[in-house]
């Protein structure tokens, strides 16, 4: 095992909040019964989204393809139980969007598309393009919740040395232990995952970055890749440790330059649990139709559970004992970059790490105050932006300085807006200068 150092910047939240990962990180993975109803929304990745391509009344397989790309920068979708395709329509979605959704009435058969049912593949039928295209038709995208299509990060223009595959096993989030459980429960696969995503890339050095408060998971992973020339680095506990910048910071050394892409630093980076998603889809030739998510927070029972892509959030809260006390809010992911629903009945999608109930206690903003200049806001960012001059430029509506501000390096991690004394929504603010500088780049 190698020990890195960390990254400039960043938090430690655990003072108010708590972590909150005591709540789950030893709970087994459950498997939540499949629903009688899915919802496989058509847009659950960055990128185009797909088009349908069964129609009301058909009958689908589990895995059978039920909607296909428009565009390079996409992902398929699938269907997550066999049944009868009862609909084809909106449905509001987790970022509170009306998103087509084609809807299976589950027939509880269970029954496997034929091209899933073909069993494993040897290590030998596995070439580069093989794994690459199997990538591509199992619908990947990044589970740690970014959902960027994986076959087009695996697919870097012939002038991009790769020289570091890094597996993403940080899971620096508070509350949020899928991840955890994923490399305690499901090692093997992972480091598979990893030996398939290596052989697509040409074979570049690989480095499972994890956080050292997982030291079980440290063990576990070791175990797993010995013999295999892949590294498990333990790495400080330290927020945002995973975003994709600060873990190649602290596993190689390299710096992404703003405005750029880890591949420009000779990098590719890839969650934990989408590599076990790509041992599945090229060695098992099982798409992605289910994802472990933890369900956490003010509910009755936490657990992790391994959830069906498509079912309704409602069911997750529901299985785990309903909503406990004075719950104000329910978030998809962690506290710190989650999003707030609005509604329950909405689907877990690719990228559905985490469902968190937090108390108004937990929730409550305290007084808004102007900003003191004490700095705190510049000292965690771990991109080493200004925030406060950020939030000026927002007050201003002044995008120019925005954006000469490099407002779009910020990982919206939200560090900023956790240390503000003076209760300022910093990250509120800079996500809003954010799409206004993209649109005004667009336009020219
Ligand atoms: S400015 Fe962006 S990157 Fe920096 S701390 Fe705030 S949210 Fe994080
Ligand atoms: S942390 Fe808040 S009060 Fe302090 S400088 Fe930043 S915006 Fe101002």
């Amino acid at each position: 095992m190698n020990k890195v150092k960390s990254f400039a910047g960043g938090i430690h939240p655990l003072h108010a909040i708590g972590s909150g990962k005591g709540l789950t990180q030893s709970l087994p993975i459950e498997e939540l019964p499949a629903p009688k109803r899915v919802y496989i929304p058509m847009v659950q990745h960055i990128g185009a989204p797909c088009a349908p391509c069964v129609a009301v009344g058909d009958h689908v397989a589990r895995g059978q393809k039920v909607g296909e790309v428009r565009g390079f920068v996409s992902a398929p979708v699938h269907a997550s139980v066999s049944g009868t395709v009862v609909s084809i329509a909106p449905h509001l979605t987790i970022g509170g969007n009306l998103v087509p959704c084609v809807v299976i009435e589950n027939d509880g058969k269970e029954e496997w598309a034929p091209e899933c049912a073909l069993g494993e593949r040897s290590p030998e039928e596995v070439d580069a393009s093989a794994a690459l295209a199997a990538v591509l038709e199992g619908g990947l995208v990044g589970m740690g919740g970014a959902t960027f299509p994986t076959h087009v990060k695996l697919s870097p223009p012939k002038d991009k040395r790769i020289d570091y595959l890094l597996l993403n096993g940080a899971e620096c989030e508070p509350y949020l232990t899928a991840d955890h459980r994923m490399m305690l429960e499901n090692c093997k696969k992972i480091i598979g995952g990893v030996q398939v995503i290596a052989r697509i890339l040409g074979n570049p050095q690989c480095i499972v970055g994890i956080e050292a408060n997982k030291k079980d998971a440290i063990a576990r992973m070791e175990q797993a890749a010995e013999g295999t020339g892949i590294t498990i680095a333990s790495m400080p506990v330290k927020y945002p440790q995973g975003s994709e910048k600060q873990l190649i910071s602290v596993l190689t050394g390299r710096k992404v330059p703003s405005g750029k892409l880890p591949m420009d630093a000779g990098c590719v980076v890839v969650n934990v649990s989408s590599a076990a998603a790509v041992y599945d889809a090229v060695m098992l030739r099982r798409p992605l139709t289910e994802r472990v998510v933890t369900v956490t927070g003010a509910v009755g029972q936490p657990r992790n559970l391994r959830v069906r892509i498509g079912t309704l959030v409602e069911e997750l809260v529901a299985y785990c004992g309903g909503l406990k006390g004075e719950v104000d809010r329910v978030v998809s992911g962690g506290p710190m970059m989650g999003m707030a629903l609005f509604d329950l009945a909405v689907p877990v999608t690719k990228g559905t790490s985490g469902v968190l109930a937090l108390t108004r206690e937990q929730t409550s903003p305290g007084k808004l105050t102007n900003c003191i200049r004490c700095g705190r806001c510049l000292k965690g960012c771990p991109m080493h932006l200004m925030p406060f001059e950020l939030c000026n430029d927002v007050e201003k509506n002044d995008w120019k300085a925005a954006e000469k501000h490099n407002v779009l390096d910020c990982v919206e991690c939200g560090s900023c807006t956790y240390v503000c004394p003076a209760k300022r929504a910093i990250t509120s603010s800079i996500r809003i200068a954010k799409r206004q500088v993209m649109a005004l780049r667009k336009k020219k």
